[in-house]
C-alpha cells in the first residue's frame, strides 16, 4: 500500500485517528487508510462550494463520527459516503474492495440523498421522515453516518445561497435534531441545534451567545476555585473521582431555557455547572451526600434520574447549592458511563466494543451486564414495521411520528421488574402491547401498583404494572382505538379484527 506523502489531507487523516477516544486497531486503521485513499482519488478535481477540495468534507465528517466512538468501519463508510453518488467510483466497487457491510452503509447514505429538493411542503417532510426511518431500522449506522454529514454542512452552511441556508438549516432543526435527540448522541445534537438556529433566527442566536458568553467570562474565575474546592471535599470524604469539570450550557438549549422562564435570565441555575465524574452508582449517592453535608441544596432542585432515569435514557444526579462564597450552583454527579451515554448516546455502544478490545473491561458500570444496543435497534425495526402499516395514511403516519418518536417517554414496570418504555400520555393497554401483542389481545383488567384500575388509565412514570388476562378471548375490544397512543397497539388491534380501515 503506497500512501501518498506528507500531504495536507494526509495529515488531516492523522486527525481522524487523533479524533478516537480509543485508538483504534492497526486493521482498523489500515482499513481507513484504504478508504481514504480510494475517496481521495475518486474525488479529485472536486470542490466544495467554499472552493476547498471535496476530501476535507469526507475528512470532517470521518472525524465527527471517530469523535463520537464509532468503529472503523463507519469511519471508513463516512470516507467514501459520497463517491457513488458523485464520482465515477460505483457501489460494486466499493462492494469488491471493502465489502458489503460498509457498501451496505454507503447504499444507504446514498438513497438519503436521492430524495428530489422540492418546495417546503409537509409531503416532503413526511417522505424525508420515512427514508430516515427504512435507514435506521436497516443499519442505524447509516442514520448516524448522515448526521455527522449533515453536521459539517451545516458548519459550512455560509457558502451556499441564502435560500438554500434557510431551507437546510430549517430540515435540520425539523428532522436531524430529533433524530439525534431520540438516539441520545447529545453533542451532535447540540452542535446541530446551534448551527441551525444561527441561520433561521440570526438576532436571538446573537442575543442567546452574547448572555452565555457574558455569564462565561464572569464566572470562570469562580468556576475555577469552585471545582478546587468541590475536589477537596470530595477527598476530604475519601471519595474518588474519575474526572470533575466545567460544563456550560449549550447554546439552543440556553436560549429554550431563557424562553421558558419568560426571558429572565437570572431564573436560569444551570448555565453553568460542575460536573463530577465517579467511579460507580455508590460513589454518586456518597458524592452527594458530601456536598450537601458542606453546602446547602436548594429545596425542590434535587433530582435523582439514577433511580428515575430522563425519558430520553438520560441518567445523573441533579443539585443546586448555595455554594462556595454563597453562589448558587449546579453539580451533576454520574458514572462515567452514564456520561458517555448522556454525550454519545447509542453511539455508546461502539465505543464499548472498542474499550473491550483494548482490554478496558473495568471500566463498565458492574450493575449493567452488558450495554445493549438491541433496545434501539428493536425500537428502529419496530417503527418501520407499523410504517409499513400505515403506509397509505400520511396524516396517521405523522401522528404516529410525533407520539411514538418525538414525544418524550415513560418508564413503567411489570411485576417482575422488566422495563417498558410508553410515550406520555400511553395507556394500559399500549403497556400490554408493549410488553406482547397476546397479552394486548386477551387484556382484560390491570392492577396498578396493586389497585385495580380500568384499562384506559394512563400510565405514569415509574407504576408497576400488572396486566390480567382472559386466555380464550377472541378479540381485543375496537373501542380500545379511541384511547390508545401508540401505534404498535393500534395496528396490532386492527389486525386482529382484520379490518385496516377502522
Ligand atoms: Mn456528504
Amino acid at each position: 500500500m503506497t500512501l501518498p506523502k506528507n500531504t495536507h489531507e494526509m495529515r488531516t487523516l492523522q486527525s481522524v485517528f487523533d479524533a478516537f477516544p480509543v485508538t483504534p486497531s492497526s486493521r482498523g486503521k489500515k482499513l481507513i487508510t484504504r478508504a481514504f485513499i480510494m475517496a481521495d482519488k475518486a474525488h479529485r478535481g472536486q470542490k466544495r462550494a467554499s472552493g476547498v477540495p471535496y476530501i476535507q468534507h469526507v475528512l470532517a465528517t470521518a472525524q465527527i463520527l471517530a469523535g463520537i466512538g464509532m468503529d472503523s468501519r463507519t469511519v471508513a463508510a463516512g470516507l467514501l459516503h459520497d463517491v457513488p453518488e458523485d464520482t465515477n467510483v460505483t457501489l460494486e466497487m466499493i462492494e469488491k474492495e471493502f465489502g458489503s457491510d460498509i457498501a451496505r452503509m454507503i447504499e444507504g447514505i446514498t438513497k438519503l440523498g436521492k430524495m428530489k429538493l422540492r418546495s417546503e411542503t409537509d409531503d416532503y417532510k413526511l417522505e424525508n421522515w420515512r427514508r430516515m426511518f427504512l435507514a435506521m431500522g436497516d443499519d442505524i449506522r447509516t442514520v448516524i453516518i448522515k448526521l455527522a454529514d449533515r453536521l459539517h454542512n451545516m458548519r459550512t452552511l455560509e457558502h451556499l445561497r441564502p435560500d438554500k441556508q434557510q431551507r437546510i438549516a430549517n430540515e435540520t432543526m425539523e428532522i436531524y435534531v430529533p433524530i439525534a435527540n431520540r438516539l441520545g448522541i447529545g453533542e451532535v445534537r447540540a452542535a446541530l441545534a446551534e448551527n441551525a438556529f444561527k441561520y433561521l433566527d440570526k438576532e436571538s442566536y446573537l442575543a442567546t451567545k452574547k448572555i452565555s458568553e457574558e455569564i462565561l467570562s464572569k464566572k470562570s474565575a469562580y468556576l475555577e476555585r469552585a471545582l478546587a474546592d468541590m475536589k477537596k471535599i470530595l477527598k476530604e470524604g475519601n471519595i474518588k473521582h474519575v474526572d470533575i469539570h466545567g460544563r456550560a450550557k449549550a447554546i439552543y438549549s440556553l436560549y429554550l431555557k431563557i424562553k421558558k422562564h419568560d426571558g429572565d435570565v437570572s431564573r436560569v441555575y444551570d448555565i453553568i455547572a460542575v460536573r463530577i465524574i465517579v467511579p460507580d452508582v455508590a460513589s454518586c449517592y456518597e458524592a452527594l451526600g458530601v456536598i450537601h453535608r458542606r453546602y446547602r441544596p436548594m429545596v425542590g432542585r434535587i433530582k435523582d434520574y439514577i433511580s428515575l432515569p430522563k425519558p430520553n435514557g438520560y441518567q445523573s444526579l441533579h443539585t443546586t447549592i448555595f455554594g462556595p462564597e454563597g453562589q448558587i450552583l449546579e453539580i451533576q454527579i454520574r458514572t462515567r458511563q452514564m456520561h458517555d451515554e448522556a454525550e454519545l448516546g447509542i453511539a455508546a455502544h461502539w465505543l464499548y466494543e472498542e474499550r473491550k478490545r483494548s482490554g478496558w473491561r473495568s471500566y463498565l458500570d458492574p450493575r449493567k451486564k452488558n450495554h445493549e444496543i438491541s433496545h434501539e435497534v428493536k425500537w428502529a425495526k419496530q417503527l418501520r414495521e407499523w410504517q409499513k402499516d400505515l403506509g397509505n395514511n400520511p396524516d396517521e403516519f405523522m401522528e404516529g411520528l410525533r407520539v411514538d418518536f418525538l414525544q418524550n417517554h415513560i418508564f413503567a414496570f411489570t411485576p417482575k421488574g422488566d422495563v417498558i418504555e410508553l410515550p406520555e400520555g400511553a395507556t394500559i393497554v399500549d403497556f400490554a402491547y408493549a410488553i406482547h401483542t397476546d397479552i394486548g389481545n386477551t387484556a382484560v383488567g390491570a392492577r396498578v401498583d396493586g389497585k385495580m384500575a380500568p384499562l384506559d388509565s394512563i400510565v405514569s412514570n415509574g407504576q408497576v404494572i400488572e396486566i390480567v388476562t382472559e386466555k380464550n378471548r377472541e378479540k381485543p375490544n375496537t373501542n380500545w382505538l379511541t384511547f390508545v397512543k401508540t401505534s404498535h397497539a393500534k395496528s396490532a388491534i386492527r389486525r386482529q379484527n382484520k379490518s385496516p380501515n377502522l
